[in-house]
């Protein structure tokens, strides 16, 4: 089953550079009660299970994207996201296990009153922890371009003091960060053959959809191993389609380069819908909640209510509404997210209706 195409690409995988922090391969695992409520055959990758502390996709980024920090014998990782970032808790736990320190400039509309969710565990933890309160009408994109100086300035301090800093951008949004995710689909691909099954076995793997950059090592890494398997996104709402398909699209092409290889990428290689958003990113839908429902009563397992929920949401109904036809075979791939069910208001028993 496997032809020189695999050797080739599992070759060119193997030779970047990875620290190895994740719990990997990662199960893959059949949803026996869902595929028969909704006739399909429908499996999840849990990603949620890679184990760098409550699991997420950022933990396989960390593994391609850290290797510069330790080459570079640096003392602090520095990064920036939302108070509830599932990107800074992997960074900060991934940090500990390389000892280094983590420093962290979080953003929201309110500074929290209590620690809750990930930034309970970014304290626990041990980083060093910069709360800033966004403006009135602000995005955190343009707070942190605005409080530039202040990161800079904590780097400096360090550096003259202590150390080596090493500032990653959130998600890791390049080639380095995306190429996890490429070797996320060699890892499937290997898990399979045990199966006896291919890549191909599948019509559809569905991820959530954040930066892009989890799609983007998916759909490279489709190509690299040669599959027809369609990669549907669904975005929790972090950025318009059109920026979000034009991040992708340039997101491939350098990540093809990266790895020395050719291959076309068009728009009509990308399948991602913004539907299942709701009021927001941090607002769950009355289909969300009723996806992480289904899925934790039917299969014991738990999705988050910022990315996952709305992904699966979105899946459920699209298998309802025939734009994934009975009969398809599906995997869902679980990008984690969990401390989120732990982090706030909207989420807890209410919004439930429990
Ligand atoms: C960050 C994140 C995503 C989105 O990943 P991108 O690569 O930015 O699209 C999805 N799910 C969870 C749980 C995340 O933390």
């Amino acid at each position: 089953m496997r032809d020189n195409t695999y050797l080739k690409a599992f070759e060119k995988l193997e030779k970047i550079p990875r620290v190895k922090l994740a719990f990997l391969p990662t199960p893959l695992q059949k949803l026996e009660r869902i595929s028969q409520l909704y006739g399909v055959e429908m499996y999840m990758k849990r990603d949620d299970l890679t184990g760098i502390e409550f699991g997420g996709n950022k933990t396989r980024k960390l593994e391609f994207t850290l290797p510069e920090a330790v080459k570079n014998k640096a003392k602090y990782l520095v990064t920036g996201a939302a108070f509830q970032s599932n990107w800074c808790r992997q960074t900060i736990a991934c940090g500990n296990r390389l000892g280094m320190k983590t420093v962290l400039f979080l953003y929201g509309p309110e500074i929290p009153q209590k620690y809750k969710g990930n930034l309970l565990l970014d304290k626990v933890m041990g980083a060093e922890i910069h709360l800033n309160k966004l403006q009135q009408g602000e995005s955190i994109p343009k707070a942190m371009q605005r409080t530039k100086e202040n990161v800079n300035e904590r780097i400096k301090e360090l550096e003259e003091k202590d150390g080596e800093c090493y500032y990653i951008e959130v998600g890791a949004p390049f080639p380095r960060g995306h190429v996890a995710y490429v070797y996320a689909v060699g890892e499937l691909v290997r898990q399979l053959e045990e199966k006896g099954m291919m890549l191909n076995y599948f019509d559809y793997i569905v991820t959530a959809i954040g930066t892009g950059g989890t799609y983007t090592g998916l759909l490279v890494g489709k190509k690299l191993f040669n599959s027809t398997v369609k990669i549907y996104g669904f975005s929790a709402g972090f950025m318009p389609i059109e920026t979000l398909k034009k991040r992708i699209l340039k997101g491939a092409e350098e990540t093809a380069e990266f790895l020395k290889v050719t291959m076309p990428f068009s728009k009509e290689d990308i399948y991602i819908s913004e539907d299942y958003v709701g009021k927001g990113y941090d607002v769950p839908s009355k289909e969300e909640v009723g996806a992480i429902k289904q899925i934790a009563q039917k299969e014991a397992v738990f999705l988050d209510p910022v990315y996952t929920g709305k992904a699966m949401a979105g899946l459920l109904d699209f298998i309802k509404i025939d734009r994934i036809p009975k009969g398809s075979k599906v995997l869902f791939w679980h990008t984690g997210g969990l401390p989120a069910l732990f982090s706030g208001e909207e989420i807890t028993g209410s919004i439930y209706g429990l």
